[in-house]
């Protein structure tokens, strides 16, 4: 088990994709809910990228994941708003 401080926010922007598309463990979903509890930051990420899906899933019938080149820009994008924010 990692403890909850080990995680950044760097790091959990990979795990969030997964983490809407239910790839994620039991381990690592607690994990990375224990640490959303705790960060608004993430929590906003999250709430933008689970929106980002939804709009996604209204053109097309149950995508497996974000187009790669998409899913690299809105990463490229959240890491870059994280960097200014701290
Ligand atoms: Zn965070």
């Amino acid at each position: 088990m990692i403890p909850n401080d080990h995680y950044h926010c760097e790091d959990l922007i990979d795990l969030l994709n997964d983490y809407l598309d239910g790839e994620l463990s039991l381990t690592e979903c607690s994990e990375l809910e224990a640490h959303l509890r705790e960060c608004p930051e993430c929590q906003s990420l999250l709430a933008s990228l689970r929106q980002t899906l939804s709009l996604l899933h209204q053109f097309e019938e149950a995508p497996p994941s974000l187009p790669p080149g998409l899913e690299e820009r809105l990463i490229t994008r959240m890491q870059r708003l994280l960097v200014e924010r701290h």
